[in-house]
């Protein structure tokens, strides 16, 4: 049972409970759908997250949370108290974890397609600029030295390495194989290194990767890590950090349930490939970056929706709600499957698809589901959505972004 993640949702005699506070209380002040957010799970795992990388002797850990997967203010604000930086992949994520408190220091920039302005947004934003430009092609590195030079600055980068291993998980979200975008092949990242006017107003302070999301098998995991500590080892050039990227999944379903790692397997095993791979084999000890998204923020919220009405159709039920894909878009996007729950529990159940409100059939949260026979105005909870939720919405079929309720 060590691998149930411990989420704010419980049910008290029949009636679903969100932080011990009954559903229906919180849904009297709010109209729905809205997004929930527990301060008190986000806690939890960060923390444990912190505490199990500590405890694994990850040397001088720097938790770069990935913004992209809940940037919600206070959520962010919070995640900031509790000593984390930010991996964002836009200047408007940027901003956001500058506004949060965030020191720039702790901040790294991924991602494949950083304007001139988003560049030279990062590299002024303080003195020393962001923590890393986590660079994914070469034409970006000339790009960051050109405005560097401009402004007279160093700019710090790291290569994202693509490191080619398979992360076993929808195609969708793996990013770790040469026909991804994503990344640098390491005879590109040797060839750069040995290109001076790559270099006057750049210096390179570590190395990364992120081969995918929703990891659940670590084999890949322990692949790129060794593929990242060869490379490391191979260049001569002493590295503040190796950042070790995110991914670490959640348990959406039952099946994920039984085989996904526990947060302390995931840093054990990281902590082992390093040790293996890596710190073995020299005296220098960059520290290590993480990068989760998921994993601190995917169990923290739920989305509530009301019943609109049910319909059916032949020998097909459906419960309509008035949450749609565009509120939530991973079932539509990945095939991901999210638990909903009713507020209030019967023993008597039926079988349902529950469906939104978009002119779409895939704005379907779930087919054949066990429910009880809902009626308009009652209640049901979207499980898990704390990542990739409000961050993914869209104003499609021109309805309102969802609000966000931190508790
Ligand atoms: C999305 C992303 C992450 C976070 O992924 P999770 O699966 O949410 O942990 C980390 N690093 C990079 C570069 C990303 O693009």
């Amino acid at each position: 049972m060590k691998n149930i993640l411990p989420t704010p949702l419980q049910y008290k005699k029949n009636s679903l409970t969100f932080d011990g506070i009954a559903l229906d209380k919180i849904a009297k002040k709010h109209s729905t759908p809205f997004y929930l957010y527990s301060k008190k799970t986000l806690d939890l795992y960060y923390k444990t997250f912190f505490k199990a990388a500590v405890t694994h002797e990850i040397p001088s850990p720097l938790v770069c949370y990935a913004v992209k997967a809940n940037s919600n203010s206070e959520v962010l604000g919070h995640l900031n108290k509790l000593g984390s930086g930010a991996d964002v992949v836009s200047i408007g994520e940027l901003k956001k974890a500058l506004k949060a408190g965030i020191d720039p220091q702790k901040i790294v920039f991924s991602g494949v397609a950083k304007t001139a302005s988003e560049i030279l947004f990062a590299l002024k934003c303080s003195k020393r600029g962001i923590y890393s430009f986590n660079v994914e092609s070469i034409e970006e590195l000339e790009l960051i030295n050109q405005i560097a030079l401009k402004e007279k600055r160093i700019a710090r980068v790291a290569f994202r390495l693509n490191p080619q291993v398979n992360a076993k998980t929808h195609k969708h979200i793996s990013t770790g194989n040469k026909t991804h975008k994503f990344g640098l092949l390491k005879s590109d990242i040797i060839e750069a290194l040995a290109v001076p006017s790559f270099w006057t107003h750049t210096t390179l302070v570590g190395l990364s990767i992120h081969i995918g999301s929703q990891l659940t098998d670590l084999k890949a995991t322990v692949s790129a890590i060794k593929e990242l500590s060869t490379l490391a080892l191979g260049i001569d050039i002493p590295l503040e950090f190796l950042d070790v990227g995110g991914g670490l999944g959640i348990d959406y379903t039952q099946a994920e349930r039984a085989k996904l790692a526990s947060i302390d397997t995931y840093m054990k095993t990281v902590s082992e490939a390093l040790h293996k791979y890596y710190y073995s084999k020299t005296e220098h000890t960059p520290r290590i970056v993480f990068e989760p998204g998921r994993i601190l923020v995917g169990k923290m919220g739920v989305l509530v929706s009301s019943v609109v009405r049910t319909k059916t159709s032949d020998n097909c039920h459906f419960t309509i709600i008035d949450a749609g894909m565009n509120d939530l878009i991973r079932p539509a996007l990945y095939e991901a499957h999210h638990d909903v729950l009713p507020a209030t529990k019967s023993a008597k159940l039926i079988i349902t698809d529950i469906v939104g409100p978009i002119c779409e059939t895939s704005d379907c949260f779930g087919t054949k589901r066990k429910l009880p026979s809902l009626k308009a105005g009652e209640l049901v909870v979207i499980d898990n959505a704390g990542a990739y939720g409000h961050t993914m919405a869209s104003h499609y079929n021109e309805r309102k972004i969802a609000n966000e309720i931190f508790l």
